[in-house]
């Protein structure tokens, strides 16, 4: 269990001022124009020898992320953007950041804009944070009053600026290439990469993105040392971590904890347990809606961090974990599921365009067992043809759970079709 001391998120409840004078009473901007002081190389080595992987839900390394931006400025300036588009079904974590925390982000930009050698940084906002757009730019504004942000931010001689921009509710702007687009004013649609936006970003220019919460635990990564952090969690799957818990839980809520604590630790210790009780446990989706279910005696062993996950066929994601118990109807779950993603693809695509509609489909008629046997193979075959084949990992979102449920409840799906076969009067 996280010891209280190595806890970041010290007001991600909103329990105390979210302004800059109780942010600075809780340590943030102590000491930031000493750690710019540093230099650059410094920064970045620290962040990699802080071994934090993205939390937006790949877990790129952010260190490593930040080192591929060119060490000098040429004729294209560099640009910081963070990532705050959160929408992954199940996910709130970004969006209590933005509320409570928000100077965290805010240092943290201006942190990670020095060290990739950005002048300015934009806040890519979901569209309906309404209320955490406006702490965020109040923050914003209380930095620069203070000289915090501006010509000579922190009094570091480094001039950097921050701005939020209001996305307008499309949940594949919050894929990096895709926000970029939307940034310079076009239709959100996803890039080709490579190149990367470290080499073609924002405005053609080298670009670092990150999700927030990886910005806003930077200045306290470097204020207490990589290895700090490093000595947190499990080897390749370091420090904290705010999970999401939501579903069938007691208390529902937002946590700080190690990475690799056991789910099922998670879900006790800081959700209350599942309603009804462990045994009354279903499935558990790890780590958004993207990441495939997992069955309740996977539940009972596996650690919540990006390696454990991956081993239990699943995925760490966004850390929302959205718990299942028995009463729920998981056929119907993960079709809902499948009508989201048809309902996101930006259609450039067709693998995704038209499967993810196919997918949606299928998944309507299994629900009401309509379907054949033979079509839980198609549904799979067709997943597989989906996965991999499409610009950005919204095909893959949408083909993930329907493969963690043909694997965990084959069973319960051929039931339903033989159910509905004998309902009509047709031999099973
Ligand atoms: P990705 O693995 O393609 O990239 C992750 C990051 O690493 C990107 O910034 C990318 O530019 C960088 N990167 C990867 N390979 C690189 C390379 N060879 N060189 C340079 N940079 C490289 O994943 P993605 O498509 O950006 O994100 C997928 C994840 O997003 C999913 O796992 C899902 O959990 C998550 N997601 C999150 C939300 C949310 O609300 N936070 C919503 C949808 C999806
Ligand atoms: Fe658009 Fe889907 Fe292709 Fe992504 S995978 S680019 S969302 S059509």
């Amino acid at each position: 269990m996280l010891h209280d001391r190595d806890r970041i998120f010290t007001n991600l409840y909103g329990f105390a001022d979210w302004r800059l004078a109780g942010a600075r009473s809780r340590g943030d901007w102590d000491g930031t124009r000493a750690l710019l002081a540093k230099g650059r190389d410094w920064l970045i080595e620290e962040m990699k020898a802080s071994g934090l992987r993205g939390r937006g839900g790949a877990g790129f390394p952010t260190g490593v992320k930040w080192s591929f931006m060119p060490k000098t400025e040429g004729p294209r300036p560099h640009y910081l953007v963070i990532n705050a588009d959160e929408g992954e079904p199940g996910t709130c974590k970004d969006r209590d950041i933005l509320r409570h925390e928000p100077h965290k982000l805010v240092e943290g930009a201006l942190i990670a804009g020095f060290a990739i050698g950005a002048h300015a940084g934009y806040v890519y906002v979901r569209g309906e944070f309404v209320r955490e757009a406006e702490h965020l730019q109040a923050a914003i504004d209380e930095a620069r009053a203070a000289g915090l942000l501006g010509p000579d931010a922190c009094g570091s001689g480094w001039p950097f600026e921050l701005y939020v921009h209001r996305g307008a509710g499309a949940y594949i702007c919050g894929e990096e290439s895709a926000l970029i687009e939307s940034l310079e004013g076009k239709k959100g649609q996803p890039r080709l990469k490579p190149p990367f936006p470290a080499g073609v970003g924002l405005y053609g220019c080298p670009t670092t993105v990150n999700n927030v919460e990886s910005i806003a635990v930077a200045p306290t990564i470097l204020r207490r040392g990589g290895a700090w952090f490093a000595g947190l969690g499990r080897p390749k799957n370091s420090g904290t971590k705010v999970f999401c818990i939501s579903g069938h839980v007691e208390r529902p809520c937002n946590v700080e904890e190690e990475m690799g604590i056991p789910l099922r630790e998670l879900i006790e210790r800081h959700a209350g347990g599942v309603r009804g009780g462990w045994d009354n446990l279903l499935a558990v989706i790890p780590g958004g809606s993207s990441t495939p279910l997992l069955t309740r005696e996977t539940c009972d062993s596996v650690l919540m961090d990006f390696d454990s996950l991956r081993e239990a066929r699943s995925g760490l994601g966004t850390a929302a974990v959205i718990v299942m118990d028995k009463s729920t109807d998981v056929v119907r779950a993960i079709a809902r599921l499948s009508r989201f993603y048809a309902h996101e693809s930006c259609g450039q695509c067709t693998p995704c365009r038209e499967g993810t509609g196919w997918l949606a489909r299928i998944m309507d008629r299994m629900v009401r067992g309509e379907a054949e046997i033979e079509e839980i193979d198609r549904l799979e075959q067709l997943t597989r043809q989906i996965e991999g084949h499409t610009i950005c990992a919204l095909g893959d979102a949408a083909a993930w759970p329907i493969q963690g449920l043909i694997r965990a409840f084959r069973p319960e799906l051929e039931r339903r079709i033989l159910a509905a076969r004998q309902s009509r009067g047709e031999a099973a």
